[in-house]
């Protein structure tokens, strides 16, 4: 009777019916990534087809926009991108997801920690030197946490997520 439909959009709401994500086929999104978009993905992009949507793209487990690379597939109509965890490609574009959906978004109020602490993963990257490159090494230390690769081997910009600024502003100097 009340079959799941994973193709309906549901809200998920803390305990002051706040909402911190909806889900739409499967996947988890920002409440304010626009639903016309999570039901619209041209090929190969978003958080089940890309892997780079699906990692930096990602807040909290919810999907807070696409990577740079599918970004452009869009023609920056859905933002610049991100390049990092919560860090969208700095770049003029009145169509920047800072400047349109998650304008006023607090990235530490929504998505999932339960499922996954971005937060957690950027002070664990914090505690590395800036520039440094690293990767995960450890293995099986914690199997119940998800499995989480590293590969930071962009330019430097990529570490301005350590001045994490969600105000969108121009302040990575
Ligand atoms: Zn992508």
């Amino acid at each position: 009777m009340d079959q799941y439909n994973p193709f309906v959009v549901r809200y998920h709401r803390n305990h002051g019916g706040k909402v911190l994500f909806y889900t739409y086929n499967n996947e988890l999104y920002a409440p304010t990534f626009p639903e016309e978009w999570a039901k619209d993905f041209k090929p190969e992009t978003g958080p089940a087809n890309c892997s780079d949507c699906g990692t930096f793209g990602v807040w909290n487990a919810a999907f807070l926009g696409y990577c740079v690379k599918c970004a452009e597939k869009y023609n920056g109509e859905r933002g610049n991108g991100f390049s990092f965890y919560g860090k969208e490609k700095e770049e003029e574009n009145k169509n920047s997801a800072f400047n349109t959906y998650l304008k006023d978004v607090d990235l530490y109020e929504i998505g999932d920690t339960g499922i996954f602490d971005t937060a957690a993963l950027i002070d664990e990257i914090q505690t590395y030197e800036p520039g440094h490159q690293f990767c995960q090494q450890e293995e099986d230390e914690d199997e119940e946490e998800e499995k989480v690769e590293w590969s930071i081997d962009r330019d430097a910009d990529s570490i301005c997520i350590f001045g994490i600024n969600f105000d969108g502003g121009d302040d990575s100097n």
